[in-house]
């Protein structure tokens, strides 16, 4: 039986294979692009109903194609955002094969490339790269016993709160996922209480200018480090509503309880780590830096911007901050379900090749691995803090093109020699 010899393989057809599959295309590489379920797929299935983006369409989007059908400064609901990726494959002709998985990868000994197994056969390929993203599968601390009685859902299988059992509900972990879902459950009626930890908060927008416009002209999506034991701090934004600043003060001032980090489970019991005034002083310290640096920024280049004093007015610690609730009991304050915005962990579980650590995590840089040929993309801070965006991805896809085309010309001089 024949193999199917390909290229590039690129592995998954969200954002990061798009882009990546047009960058190839753009240097002439041929490449196939193998999806397990269809393009953009986390977006529809793995995202709840009433997301939209983050950032607004003008930005979060690639260069070479607006959204058709959003305004630019709107945010585009999450289905609308599968359709931008759906159209942008066919408009650059990318040759996707959807429902195909790969299941495994391993080295073909004594020559370079790899030998691919998927659901579909085998292919035999020189270069791989692994877009299968930065948040693939769910983590969910072991905090909680998994038959306690109470329901336990990670923030990826949160549609919306009619999938809820009546009752209040804790959501655990405040970055973007976990602010806009204690939001929307507090707009249904729902009593919520939310376990927030260390996060960044930039203001939604700011003297007429979104965050995103801010973090790009002050090089913030640039930065290529974090500062060290902040890499893992999440920022808590919206674009919900048509987006507006996430302010835990002026949620609770709305009803919502704030905890601090939820530490260990006993009895029906929950504790919390007396530390939420620290995480919120910490978040308004990192709002009140990007006004500094934003109007720092404006007075440098002699901007027309019009001025926002009221953005700095910090409302006052609300009780459940003065008086922080240290324990919980579950049954008692009628808490029925726990949602788990915890984040992810990636599982490269199919790739058998020496490019992990120990624990499963890509060792690259910029993407590029020791093992010649091995490839990945859409990693967060990959090259930049956007790598793991919309926007980022697109420019680290044409790094990676970049460094395959250059390796090309490396194999084609070595193999001219010995032909
Ligand atoms: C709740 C949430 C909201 C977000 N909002 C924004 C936002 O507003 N703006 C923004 O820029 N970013 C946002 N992000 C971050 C990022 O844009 C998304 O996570 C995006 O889905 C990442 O795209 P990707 O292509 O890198 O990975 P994914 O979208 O995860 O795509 C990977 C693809 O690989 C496929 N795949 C996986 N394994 C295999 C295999 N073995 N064989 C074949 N196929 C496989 C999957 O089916 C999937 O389709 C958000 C993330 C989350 C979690």
């Amino acid at each position: 039986m024949s193999i199917e010899k390909v290229e590039t393989l690129v592995v998954g057809a969200g954002q990061a294979g798009i882009a990546m599959s047009e960058h190839l295309s753009n240097m002439g590489e041929k490449h196939l692009v193998l999806e397990r379920h269809q393009i953009a797929d986390r977006w529809r299935t793995e995202r709840w109903d009433s997301l939209v983006a983050n950032g607004p369409a003008w930005h979060d989007s690639f260069p070479s194609m607006p959204f058709s059908d959003v305004d630019p400064d709107a945010f585009a609901p999450k289905e609308k955002v599968a359709d931008y990726f759906v159209e942008y494959a066919r408009m650059i002709n990318a040759p996707v094969r959807c429902g195909v998985e790969v299941t495994g990868v391993q080295r073909i000994a004594g020559k370079p490339g790899f030998r691919v197994e998927t659901t579909q056969g085998v292919i035999e390929t020189t270069n791989i790269v692994a877009a299968t993203g930065p948040f693939q599968r769910p983590v969910i601390p072991p905090v909680v016993p998994v038959d306690a009685d109470v329901l336990q859902m990670h923030s990826s299988g949160y549609r919306n709160p009619a999938q809820l059992p009546e009752g209040a509900v804790l959501v655990v972990g405040a970055g973007s996922s976990g602010a806009q879902i204690a939001n929307e459950l507090m707009g249904s009626g729902r009593q919520v209480y939310l376990s927030v930890a260390a996060h960044d908060r930039p203001p939604r927008s700011y003297r007429g200018r979104d965050f995103v416009w801010w973090l790009g002209v002050l090089g913030k999506w640039d930065a290529q480090t974090t500062e060290m034991g902040q890499e893992h701090v999440t920022i808590s934004v919206s674009g919900a509503d048509g987006g507006h600043t996430v302010d835990f003060r002026r949620l609770a001032g709305q009803g919502m309880n704030l905890l601090g980090l939820t530490r260990s489970f006993k009895n029906g019991v929950l504790s919390f780590a007396p530390d939420l005034s620290e995480h919120l002083a910490a978040g308004d310290a990192n709002y009140l830096s990007v006004l500094d640096e934003a109007d720092a920024y404006v007075e440098r280049y002699g901007l027309d911007l019009p001025e926002e004093p009221e953005a700095r007015i910090v409302e006052p610690n609300p009780e459940c901050v003065s008086n922080p609730i240290l324990e919980l009991n579950l049954a008692e304050a009628g808490i029925t379900t726990i949602i788990w915005a915890t984040g992810f962990a990636v599982d490269y579980s199919w790739l058998d090749v020496p490019v992990l650590d120990q624990n499963g995590r890509p060792l690259h840089q910029r993407g590029v691995t020791k093992e010649p040929g091995i490839y990945f993309l859409g990693l967060p801070w990959q090259s930049r803090r956007g790598s793991s965006f919309i926007w980022g991805v697109w420019h680290d896809a044409k790094y990676l093109a970049d460094h395959i085309a250059i390796q090309k010309q490396y194999r084609k001089y070595n193999d001219s020699k010995l032909s």
